[in-house]
């Protein structure tokens, strides 16, 4: 059933849909109720424990996917008869897709976002699964045809991008290089508004390749998960098709950006609610997703009229990137997702309740045409050639020939350097297809293997991700682990993957698996230590929480349906093993306690948490070790048989024995925490040691960077930012700590010497050292530097965002003299902290963020002086006309046919335009070829230097993609003014 509320078109409130999804396996397992009932485009919910308490939401878009559907022979969920309620994939498209594509092809901006709990079919919805396609494939292969079709009267171009917001970090999906640290930057321009920097925009030609950089995409997605330890539940991944639109007739472009959200589970917003830690939780878990709901209230208070100060939109990375959809220049499309069952009750009310608040903001769509500025421009011209004209009426036409053989000149100089132009730009495109093309021949390559050899697939507690990644074991002896660069050897990465953790055989057509020593390795439940032999469909566990599912050789296949191998699977295997497992169900008339079985799946869900919380513990040397329990609440409660069971964590510290227990709630935000720190460990592991020349370990370094008061107080949680960018301009303080350092090895080796740790921080004119420390393998520095930046640059947060503070180990020995700081040339403040930062006069302009938003209101005012400037000049203009034709018609024939201006004259004055540009285009090349790292560079300078670098680049193209767009328009316009008046004329 598909119900429709009113016209997409007809206003531009967000238009909300909700839709209700099939029981999954553990629903069905708990008997459970279905609680929400439909009834055109309302929405009914019962509460399962007050069936007095229903509450009822009406919406634009209400789906039934509950009941009522069969799977026909290729795969496709569909209504059981013709017309029957069950809302399926292409309805729902329909609705919602079809609006989206329109508006695009209109050139409105179009944003569609999917909201609701994990598991209750955000992703089913926006990308589908298998044959059942979703909104973002099925809407690919609309506007390829709609542009097929539309040819002849636009030109357009399609630009693919996907990116992940996981802990507010961008991830860009199709970049093939190595993840920046911290993930790609958010930056706002006036124009613009905010955008993601080196953001890859891949062009593309159909909907087959747009399906292949998705494949591509949650590959990534999948492998940083298992990588980064990251739950993608709490992850927003989000697909941007940029559509340009040429149209040569109306001489107009229209840009149109369709943002495809599908956002982290809704359910851990409220999971602690009313624990202590909540305010982590809101802040830190998922930051993006607090702030969305944040703005999306503020902007309904809005809507019905309630005054509000401020929309939070900067408090987030992805309420940046949707600012414009949210309160601004886009049609915007949310589809909440609910689950129909008892037990989600509460999370399903409060999707409904988000919804709800969602349907009242309002957007100010606008059709993104090309620029004022340009029409001004041209208006001017023509303006100055009317009055040129109008002048020389009475004159003679004498040098008109002159006038003509000059601008011929100009017309085949400009056709050379156009012809230039469009090499690069076509080369620019060139490069970005190869890229793609050679990772789409790996998906190719892959098909084929999997006809060829046995192999191990990925299983992720999110469906959409299980299954992507395949790793083959082809004949002989294959190693697996860290070990990257070994030859046969399987690369994977997560915790407690060893460098060498098992290895496979395939030998004869059998495949064996041996786990080498120390390593973690689970087969079907069972711990193995000696070589097991593998049997198609058996589960594999790598360290922590690797999961894998071994699919034998071709022949061992049969039809069977593996998706019962799911993550679920998995872990009520090991369950079972540990003893723990649900009391027989499937005989059919006795059902499974239902407290019960939320207790057994809040185990196997905790259960590989819990056991990588013990790996990063134990990596990080925590001493503290966790254990799953389950409290009998059943004799100390007395509120209900739902409350007779809990599970609880065992949080034991080695030293101490001391032992505290941990509700759910607050061991998954712990645990959240946890990985935030071991990410960190990870991160900084490799520079905290203190490295030899030729790479050896010489000495553990304990050092921080801590934010603090001018007065070298440290700063408390009320003044952490949130948004680096709030210090620009402002002062900031810090301190380096240089705490101890640990086996050092030089004075191991001999006593009698010392060391010394030299540093210097950013521009700060000379380097630093600490007091020379003697005979002491394991020194105590305790050395404490405040620096200070009075007015923090640009430059300066770039450099504590993205760089490394480089420490130096000093070996000291009897009778060498000790390094010693020369302040000479370093200011300081009264407080005896280091002044950093200090303003070149040539960069002063650039970083000084005062002048900074003198120059954005100055722009500001220019572009309202440029729009006031336009309106008189059209007036102007048309007054001139209208003297000229005046003129025209009371002289003779040949003196009026000689004011139309010549084709070659306007093509020449398009190329004057184009030219113009190409100068500044040219300007900014002649900048990229002189700017070089200077020659005393460090590894620093040349980061800093690559940064600005691709920056410049990325001005460069746009700039250079602007010219060439613009110059594509003007002759288009002209040919076709051509031939309208060859028509007239002739
Ligand atoms: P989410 O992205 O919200 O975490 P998914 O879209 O991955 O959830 O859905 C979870 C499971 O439910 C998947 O196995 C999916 O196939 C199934 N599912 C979700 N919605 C539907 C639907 N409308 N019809 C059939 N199956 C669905
Ligand atoms: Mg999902």
């Amino acid at each position: 059933m598909r119900a429709k509320a009113s016209d997409m078109h007809s206003k531009d409130c967000v238009k909300v849909a909700v839709r209700v999804r099939p029981f999954n396996k553990r629903e069905r397992d708990a008997g459970s109720r279905c609680i929400i009932s439909l009834v055109s485009t309302s929405i009914s919910i019962q509460d399962p424990r007050d069936c007095h308490n229903r509450r009822s939401f009406c919406f634009d878009y209400a789906y039934w996917s509950h009941s009522g559907f069969t799977r026909d022979q290729t795969g496709l969920f569909v209504p059981e008869e013709p017309g029957g309620r069950y809302a399926d994939q292409h309805s729902v498209f329909q609705d919602l897709g079809v609006g989206i594509l329109e508006n695009a092809l209109q050139g409105y901006n179009a944003t569609l976002l999917a909201y609701g709990q994990t598991g209750s079919g955000k992703s089913y919805s926006m990308v589908g699964y298998g044959p059942n396609k979703g909104l973002v494939p099925k809407l690919c292969d609309r506007l390829f045809e709609a542009i097929r079709e539309n040819q002849e009267n636009r030109q357009c171009q399609v630009f693919f991008s996907m990116l992940e917001i996981y802990n507010e970090q961008v991830v860009d999906l199709l970049s093939r290089g190595s993840r920046t640290a911290g993930g790609l930057r958010v930056r706002e321009e006036l124009q613009r508004g905010f955008y993601v920097e080196g953001l890859r925009k891949i062009p593309c030609e159909n909907a087959l390749q747009v399906e292949q950089l998705m494949e591509q995409g949650t590959r990534t997605r999948t492998t940083a998960a298992t990588q980064m330890n990251a739950n993608s539940s709490r992850s927003h991944m989000l697909i941007i098709l940029q559509l340009k639109q040429i149209f040569s007739k109306e001489s107009i472009t229209k840009q149109s950006n369709i943002n495809l959200v599908d956002l982290a589970g809704s359910e851990r917003q409220r999971s602690s609610g009313s624990e202590a830690d909540r305010l982590k939780e809101g802040t830190a878990i998922n930051l993006s997703l607090t702030t969305l709901g944040n703005v999306i209230s503020a902007l309904a208070d809005v809507a019905v009229g309630k005054k509000v100060v401020h929309i939070p939109y900067r408090d987030s990375v992805l309420t940046k990137l949707l600012q414009s959809a949210l309160g601004g220049n886009s049609r915007t499309v949310m589809i909440a997702t609910l689950s129909p069952a008892d037990i989600c009750y509460e999370e399903s009310l409060s999707t409904l309740r988000y919804a709800e608040r969602a349907k009242r903001i309002q957007n100010r769509a606008v059709v993104n045409e090309s620029p004022t500025e340009r029409l001004v421009k041209e208006l001017k011209a023509e303006n100055a050639r009317l009055l040129q004209k109008l002048s020389r009426m009475d004159q003679e036409g004498r040098r008109a020939t002159d006038e003509s053989k000059e601008l011929r000149q100009l017309l085949t100089q400009n056709e050379l350097q156009i012809r230039a132009i469009q090499t690069l730009w076509e080369q620019h495109l060139q490069e970005a297809l190869k890229d793609w093309e050679q990772q789409y021949a790996n998906i190719t390559q892959e098909r084929r293997m999997m006809q060829m050899y046995p192999y191990i697939l990925n299983i992720n507690e999110d469906a959409q991700l299980s299954g992507v990644v395949k790793l083959f074991i082809q004949e002989g002896e294959w190693g697996i682990g860290l070990c990257d660069s070994a030859p046969r050897s399987i690369s994977i990465k997560g915790l407690g993957i060893q460098e060498h953790h098992a290895v496979f055989r395939n030998e004869q057509r059998r495949v064996t698996l041996t786990p080498l020593t120390g390593s973690k390795v689970i087969v079907n439940g069972n711990a193995v230590y000696e070589t097991a032999e593998l049997q198609h469909l058996d589960r594999l566990i790598l360290g922590s929480n690797c999961t894998y599912l071994f699919v034998g050789y071709p022949s061992e296949r049969g039809g069977e349906d593996w998706s019962r191998y799911d993550y679920d699977y998995f872990q009520s295997e090991l369950a079972a093993a540990e003893g723990i497992h649900l009391s027989e169900s499937n005989t059919g008339c006795s059902q499974t306690d239902p407290s019960l079985l939320a207790v057994f799946y809040d185990y196997i869900q905790l259960m590989p948490m819990v056991a990588e919380a013990n790996q990063m513990s134990q990596e990080l040397s925590k001493g503290v070790e966790f254990k799953l329990e389950i409290k009998n609440l059943a004799l100390s409660d007395s509120r209900g048989h739902d409350l007779q069971k809990d599970i609880v964590v065992r949080v034991t510290a080695a030293g101490s024995k001391q032992v505290w227990m941990w509700s759910k709630a607050k061991f998954v935000n712990r645990k959240f925490l946890m990985e935030e720190v071991y990410q960190q460990f990870k991160a900084a592991q490799h520079e905290d040691n203190v490295l030899g020349s030729e790479g050896t370990e010489e000495a553990i370094l304990q050092a921080q960077l801590v934010p603090c008061t001018s007065t070298g107080l440290p700063l408390g949680e009320d003044d952490i930012l949130i948004d680096p960018s709030e210090v620009l301009g402002r002062r900031l303080d810090f301190q380096l700590v240089l705490d101890q350092c640990c086996g050092v090895r030089w004075i191991r080796e001999a006593r009698n010497r010392g060391i010394q740790i030299g540093f210097r921080v950013f521009d700060c004119s000379e380097p630093l050292y600490t007091p020379a420390v003697w005979h002491n393998i394991n020194p105590l520095l305790d050395h404490r530097v405040q620096f200070t930046s009075l007015q923090t640059s640009q430059r300066l947060l770039d450099y504590l965002q993205s760089s490394a503070v480089v420490l130096e180990l000093w070996g000291l020995q009897e009778g060498c003299s000790v390094l010693s700081s020369s302040l000479g040339a370093v200011r300081m403040t009264a407080e005896g902290a280091f002044i950093i930062d200090l303003l070149h006069p040539s960069q002063a302009a650039l970083s000084d963020s005062a002048e900074l938003s003198c120059s954005v209101r100055a722009l500001q005012q220019d572009v309202e002086e440029l729009k006031s400037l336009n309106e008189s000049l059209r007036k102007e203009n048309h007054s001139l006309r209208e003297q000229l034709n005046a003129v025209k018609n009371g002289g003779d024939g040949a003196r009026g046919r000689s004011l139309r201006p010549s084709c070659d004259a306007e093509f020449a004055r398009a190329l004057k335009v184009f030219y113009h540009s190409m100068t500044s285009v040219r300007g900014q090349l002649q900048r990229l070829r002189r700017h070089r790292p200077s020659e005393e560079s460090d590894l620093l300078g040349l980061r800093l230097f690559v940064d600005e670098q691709s920056r410049l680049l990325r001005d460069f193209s746009e700039q250079l993609e602007d010219g060439v767009s613009t110059l594509k328009q003007d002759v288009a316009a002209i040919v076709r003014r051509k031939r309208e008046r060859s028509g007239i004329w002739s």
